[in-house]
């Protein structure tokens, strides 16, 4: 069984001792700064000259600095800008300027564990992952509740790593819900795969095929929307709340008995062949080292395929029908760019 952390088992005044930098004012960002202000912690944010995030930040009451800057202030820094710049922010502005014995709180793996970022030994080094996006990490904590995290030690340099780690997970509301311990390794290889084969990738292909199939065949783009995009959401809900067990036991039993003679037709053996290949890419950091490349070269591989994703057919035919949609807000249906699992 994994070892859970909840409340009880941080002390806040770790962390409300301490002086924070927040590098970036993201999706992660926003939320753990605010979240930290709100839990009584001394926090600054760091951002690039010139930043569109700075209104948002100022608007908000918090002390915006260059990130060289905030960083010079701070005995923790927690680098929450993209990963694919991390590195760059880290060599340029954060390394020169971080204080001796200064720790590093990081929101994902990925460059810790791929070795693009090694920080100079006696700097503790964290993580404290939320297991959801931003705007629900801050909206939760908001609400008196929080999104569960997961949380490693990569260095231990100060012996109290696992304090620090523990009172800045509870700052930011997530061991109100709750805290797995975890290490850098299992978080960026589960995250990633997470992502790319079931969440993101698995489930975008599988509407996609799903809709083709039905149009291909003839039927009707709008009810092919409905049968295998919008109603994933009613079906997600239940799994959320019971598992898939609840999903079975809530749906026909047409439906069900279609479930288990046709699921495994659909999602064959081969699949999980081709699972095992992508988490191989993940281990062996191939999957980084393209991502890397390309995001260096300026992303063409990147944008091509973003484009391409963007102009399926199943696109435009969301578009019209959330329109007719009273319950989708404009603000929930429009397309947000940037935004990351
Ligand atoms: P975002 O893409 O939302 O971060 C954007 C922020 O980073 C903006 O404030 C942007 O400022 C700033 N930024 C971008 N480039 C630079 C730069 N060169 N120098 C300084 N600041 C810069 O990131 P996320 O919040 O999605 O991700 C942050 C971390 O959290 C990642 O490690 C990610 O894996 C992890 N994470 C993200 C989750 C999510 O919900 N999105 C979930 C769990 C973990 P500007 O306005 O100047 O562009
Ligand atoms: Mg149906
Ligand atoms: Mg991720």
């Amino acid at each position: 069984m994994a070892e859970l952390f909840y409340d009880d088992d941080a002390d806040l005044s770790v962390i409300q001792q301490r002086k924070v930098a927040v590098v970036g004012y993201g999706s992660q960002g926003h939320a753990h700064a605010l979240n930290l202000r709100d839990s009584g912690v001394d926090v600054r944010v760091g951002l690039r000259e010139g930043s569109a995030s700075r209104e948002k930040a100022e608007n908000e009451g918090l002390r915006v600095l260059s990130v060289a800057d905030a960083v010079k202030e701070a005995d923790v820094v927690v680098i929450l800008a993209p990963d694919q710049v991390q590195r760059h922010i880290y060599r340029e502005e954060i390394a020169p300027n971080l204080q001796d014995g200064a720790a590093l709180v990081f929101g994902h793996g990925f460059n810790i564990r791929f070795g693009y970022i090694e920080p100079a030994a006696g700097h503790d080094v964290v993580m404290v992952a939320p297991k959801g996006p931003g705007h629900l990490v801050r909206r939760e904590y908001a609400d008196g509740r929080g999104v569960p995290v997961i949380v490693a030690v990569e260095t231990d340099a100060s012996g109290k790593a696992w304090d620090l780690a523990l009172s800045y997970a509870k700052a930011i509301g997530g061991l109100r819900a709750a805290g797995i311990k975890t290490t850098f390794t299992e978080e960026t290889e589960t995250d990633l795969f997470g992502e790319q084969a079931v969440l993101c990738g698995g489930v975008s292909q599988l509407i996609q095929y799903g809709f083709e199939t039905l149009t291909e065949a003839g039927y009707q783009p709008e009810v092919a929307y409905f049968e295998v995009l919008h109603e994933l959401k009613l079906i997600v809900d239940l799994i959320y709340e019971g598992g898939i067990t609840k999903q079975r036991w809530s749906v026909s039993d047409t439906a069900e008995y279609g479930d288990y003679v046709s699921g495994p037709r659909v999602i064959d053996a081969r699949v999980k062949e081709n699972m095992k290949a992508v988490l191989g890419d993940i281990q062996s950091g191939a999957f980084a080292e393209r991502f890397i490349n390309d995001q260096d070269a300026g992303a063409p591989e990147f944008k091509e395929l973003r484009e391409k994703g963007q102009n399926h057919p199943i696109e435009p035919v969301g578009r019209e029908l959330r329109k007719l949609f009273a319950w989708v807000k404009p603000s929930d249906s429009d397309y947000v760019e940037g935004s990351a699992a």
